[in-house]
């Protein structure tokens, strides 16, 4: 059961953050979704939902989806949707239903660092940044290695409006359901980008499969090769969705399929 001795609803992030710091176990409520599945006891809620952060900005260089952009909203976004080949749209369409979806927020989802997130795997793919109100703008890949020191609030995820495609794939064993393991990839100038993500710890860069990827020509040899360097550089674990072995069968599958797509989208 969740109790809350105390909720508020601040206006802004200053405010927000101000009462996130004036009590030891201040709790801030995204879409709540999450919170409610545990049990806990909380000195002060604080709701995000009066504080404007929920928007999806276009600017010349960037595109800036804001703490409680709720997933709804990122899956029906025409600027996301136009946006490298609509990754982050079509890596949360099948996430459980609509309703949920109208309801979890990027906020929630990125600061927590979910290991079976599929927006996170889209996310870092894209090379995203993530703003948070004390500890500044930080790139996400090194966000979700160290975290945040202090308590903290995430306010935005800033992505780089280049021109190039990307392609989300995961493995399920139903639709409803965690990912199994998930896998995205971005061309941008020439170059891949590869996270992997629901191993089932949090997302991370394939970088040695990305080099090798981006120092020799593709054909069917070389997708064979990055697919093994990737199944081997990756650390799998095993939960009961998937064991560590099929996890890493899984990945090469994931590469396989997404790579294809990518270089379909180029001919
Ligand atoms: C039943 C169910 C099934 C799901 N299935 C999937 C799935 O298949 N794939 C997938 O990717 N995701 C899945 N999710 C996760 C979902 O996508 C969200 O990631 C999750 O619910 C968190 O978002 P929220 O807005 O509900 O966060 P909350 O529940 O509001 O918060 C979660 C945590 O984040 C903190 N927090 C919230 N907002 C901020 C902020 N702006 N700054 C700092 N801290 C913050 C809270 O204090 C809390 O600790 C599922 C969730 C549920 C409930």
């Amino acid at each position: 059961m969740i109790t809350i001795k105390e909720y508020v609803m601040p206006k802004n992030i200053d405010k927000a953050y101000e009462y996130l710091i004036s009590k030891k176990n201040s709790m801030i409520f995204g879409g709540g979704a999450f919170i409610r599945m545990g049990s806990k006891n909380i000195a002060l809620g604080i709701d995000l939902s009066k504080a404007n952060l929920r928007y999806i900005n276009e600017q010349d260089n960037e595109i800036e989806i804001g703490a409680m952009a709720t997933f709804g909203d990122i899956e029906r976004s025409e600027i996301l949707k136009r946006f490298s080949g609509g990754i982050l749209s079509i890596a949360i369409k099948d996430i459980v239903g609509i309703q949920l979806r109208n309801i979890v927020t990027l906020g929630g989802t990125v600061y927590s660092r979910y290991g079976f997130s599929d927006l996170i795997t889209a996310l870092l793919a894209l090379d995203a940044k993530v703003k948070l109100y004390k500890g500044g703008v930080r790139t996400l890949e090194e966000f979700l290695e160290n975290g945040s020191k202090s308590k903290d609030i995430l306010e935005k995820v800033i992505i780089s409006k280049t021109d190039g495609f990307s392609v989300f794939k995961s493995m399920r064993n139903s639709k409803g359901d965690y990912a199994i393991l998930n896998l995205a990839i971005s061309k941008v100038d020439g170059k891949y980008r590869i996270a992997i993500g629901a191993r089932p710890q949090r997302a991370i860069i394939s970088s040695q499969a990305m080099d090798f990827l981006n120092k020799n020509q593709i054909n069917d040899k070389a997708i064979e090769k990055a697919s093994n360097i990737l199944a081997s550089e990756t650390v799998f674990g095993s939960n009961p969705r998937g064991s560590s072995k099929y996890r890493h069968e899984i990945s090469k599958v994931l590469f396989k399929r997404a790579i294809e797509e990518v270089m379909a989208n180029e001919n």
